[in-house]
């Protein structure tokens, strides 16, 4: 079988800007998708004369509304287009359309007939927008009705275990040519290892354009090409990925992989959303996957599902890191070890010893922070919306604990040397003003002395990072603490120093 075809989807508003689109990307595809339904109603009549300008093959669609995607004049209005891009074809192959797109309920004879005639393949496509799908094989062979056909299935998943299913399946369908994703981000692994199922090609899309398609999954051909190496792929690649839910913004797919580019390492990284650790070990179990990185809500829930903990995993009560020995999963704790790291570079020292020090939050990444502060020989209060678990994690360590909010304000004011913040909140929330739903301790009134480290690194400056630094304290976000983890997670993968 061949290897699977980057297809970059056209999604602007003119011929033009779709040209110039492939002009971007042209060394990272192999062929281009005109969504003439993207297009400005007087755009649609140049149709014909597309490929020849794109220079590279071309495949033609026209999608509705039902289907995902923009058009909604009718069937009449679709047909009439079809008819009129595939209309007096040239000898030269290369100056038609190399593929259409007609879904699985569309059938037109004589375009069909006009698209076989001229050597246009048929991607006899089928969508499923809001639901799972399962049986490919049964379908396709249903889709198929020539062989000449490249059955098509999309559809969106509603459980990781769906999208297990599509690599799973995949290997009964390895003697046809055919089409096989599950969209959304939860299916965005069918798309950055299409090559293991064998699809014919992967959707891309240009991620920064007005109009794009990367809520549907589809990333950039450049960061499929140079982040997750989709070229170099094979059945030898080794594979390892970060598992969390909803895992919208992570940083570690770009540290992993581009430390395996340095190395000369066959394996790739990718994103696992999932809806369950127990779905992720599944999935990581059906693709061969050799590590993962463990983020929230799981550092907690995976340990059960170890063989073995790293004692120093199982004095913080949190792994974030989990390797394949044999059969078996062993667990370990990188956190402490970046955060140390990146603390003794913010602070420009090793001890805490005479510190006073804040821990918001009482998550994994508390407990990492708890065992580092300790270590280092400070003196702490762990504030947390649930006070239970504040208290269990400050008598591991003999710390103080407290209610996270005003109540705890006079316990902040006092352990406020260093403020290490570790809760969820202010994740994501990229240029927004400081308020008691973004900022963890909105109630405390910065003086300017404490230095203020966040775990949270996208954005690098979160809305309380914003109003410390604000008020002159010293700051600093946690993209030392992931690189660091990150680096020793790459180091417990491969065997090898990360630089
Ligand atoms: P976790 O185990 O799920 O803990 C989440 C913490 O946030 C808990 O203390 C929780 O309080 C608190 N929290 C969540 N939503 C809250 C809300 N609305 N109001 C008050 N408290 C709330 O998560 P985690 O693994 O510790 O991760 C926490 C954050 O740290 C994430 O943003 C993660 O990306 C980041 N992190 C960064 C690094 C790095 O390398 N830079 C490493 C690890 C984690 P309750 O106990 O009351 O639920």
């Amino acid at each position: 079988m061949e290897r699977t075809k980057i297809c970059l989807c056209l999604t602007g508003k003119t011929l033009e800007e779709d040209l110039a689109m492939i002009d971007r990307y042209r060394n990272y595809i192999d062929l281009a998708e005109l969504r003439v339904d993207f297009l400005d109603y007087d755009e649609r009549l140049s149709l014909r004369h597309f490929p020849e300008r794109a220079g590279l093959p071309v495949c033609l669609t026209i999608r509705r509304n039902v289907d995902g995607g923009m058009f909604v004049e009718g069937e009449a209005a679709r047909t009439t287009l079809y008819a009129r891009a595939l209309a007096f074809a040239e000898q030269d192959a290369r100056k038609n359309y190399a593929y259409i797109d007609l879904e699985d309920d569309f059938y037109v004879p004589s375009l069909q007939d006009a698209a076989l005639a001229f050597g246009t393949r048929i991607i006899r496509s089928y969508h499923n927008m809001t639901g799972a799908e399962r049986n490919f094989r049964e379908r396709m062979e249903r889709m198929r009705t020539t062989g000449f056909e490249i059955p098509k299935i999309a559809f969106m998943p509603q459980s990781l275990t769906d999208v297990t299913n599509v690599f799973r399946e995949s290997r009964e369908l390895r003697d046809m040519d055919h089409i096989l994703l599950a969209m959304g981000n939860m299916g965005m692994s069918t798309r950055i290892l299409s090559n293991q199922l064998g699809s014919y090609l992967t959707y891309t899309t240009c991620a920064d354009s007005e109009q794009n398609l990367s809520a549907l999954g589809q990333i950039d051909p450049k960061t499929l090409c140079d982040v997750y190496n989709f070229r170099l792929q094979d059945d030898n690649t080794k594979i390892f990925g970060v598992t969390g839910w909803p895992l919208k913004v992570t940083d570690s797919p770009r540290l992993h992989n581009s430390g395996y580019q340095a190395h000369g390492m066959n394996s790739v990284y990718i994103p696992v959303p999932s809806d369950s650790i127990d779905n992720t070990l599944t999935f990581a179990d059906e693709i061969g996957m050799q590590g993962i990185s463990v983020t929230v809500p799981y550092k907690e829930s995976v340990m059960p599902n170890l063989a073995n903990l790293s004692a120093e995993a199982g004095e913080i009560g949190a792994c974030n890191t989990i390797v394949k020995h044999g059969n078996d999963w062993n667990g370990f704790n990188t956190d402490a070890y970046g955060l140390r790291k990146a603390l003794g570079e913010f602070l420009g020292r090793e001890s805490l010893f005479g510190k006073k020090v804040a821990i918001i939050g009482a998550g994994g990444a508390a407990k990492a922070a708890a065992y580092v502060v300790k270590q280092l020989h400070g003196r702490a209060c762990i504030f947390n919306r649930t006070v239970s678990k504040a208290k269990k994690l400050a008598d591991q360590y003999g710390f103080k604990y407290a209610p996270l909010g005003p109540e705890g304000l006079d316990m902040l004011e006092y352990y406020s040397n260093l403020i290490i913040q570790t809760t969820s909140i202010g994740n994501g929330c990229f240029d927004q003003e400081p308020n008691d739903t973004n900022d963890p301790i909105y109630f405390y009134n910065f003086h300017g002395h404490e230095a203020v480290y966040d775990v949270i690194y996208k954005p690098s400056r979160t809305p309380m990072l914003q109003r410390a630094a604000k008020a002159g304290c010293n700051v600093e976000n946690g993209f030392g603490m992931l690189t660091y983890q990150g680096h020793q997670q790459f180091k417990l993968y491969t065997g090898v120093d990360y630089e």
